[in-house]
């Protein structure tokens, strides 16, 4: 997606060879304009993917997901990263290790939010060693549900997330694959 990567060109900051900050339009500051844009940019490519729900991880997925799910006109379900008083009864649960805070979260689903009837699109900002896709996976299919697809913002493909998913069988569908980041680098996949 063009608009994306001159966006992620312009104001993405490369903290590491690892990390990429992308706090003015995505994971901070949300540029709604473009979040649309990405929504469009979903639904193009898994419309006819028989979609019934669309799951993301929060927080940062909220926005590009909701976008889909307007566009889609298909539910959308926020998974959470930690159960709480409200959220305790009937619940499916995986433990996840989170790439960008080095520590395990529970990754967290209502029973009530899916059904074993359900096509589940999992969005997500980035994808980098798979973690959080693999854990909103399980879930799904814990629930006897099928994952219909993953869709991603921004895929860091020098990483194994997305080859790891690949070979298990899900098709990955990303819109701006970065090849390689570095101290004033950030490189995309050429396509
Ligand atoms: P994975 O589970 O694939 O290892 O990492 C994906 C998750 O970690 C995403 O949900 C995202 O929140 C976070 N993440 C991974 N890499 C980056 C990165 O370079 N920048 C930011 N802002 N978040 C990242």
């Amino acid at each position: 997606m063009e608009t994306l990567k001159q966006r992620i060109l312009a104001d993405g900051v490369a903290l590491s060879e690892t990390v990429l900050k992308v706090d003015s339009f995505l994971n901070h500051g949300v540029d709604a304009q473009l979040m649309y844009e990405i929504g469009t940019s979903f639904k193009n490519y898994f419309e006819h993917h028989q979609v019934t729900k669309i799951f993301t991880i929060e927080s940062s997925g909220i926005a590009p997901a909701v976008m889909t799910a307007m566009q889609m006109d298909l539910p959308m379900v926020t998974l959470k990263k930690q159960s709480s008083k409200i959220l305790k009864d009937d619940l499916y649960q995986t433990t996840v290790h989170s790439f960008t805070k080095s520590t395990d979260y529970q990754l967290t689903l209502s029973k009530k939010y899916i059904s074993k009837d359900d096509h589940v699109l999992i969005i997500d900002d980035f994808l980098a060693n798979g973690e959080a896709a693999l854990g909103a996976i399980r879930l799904v299919e814990e629930a006897g549900a099928k994952v219909a697809g993953i869709g991603i913002v921004i895929e860091k493909s020098f990483q194994p997330g997305r080859q790891l998913l690949v070979d298990k069988g899900y098709d990955v569908y990303s819109l701006a694959r970065i090849s390689k980041l570095g101290s004033g680098i950030i490189e995309f996949v050429e396509e």
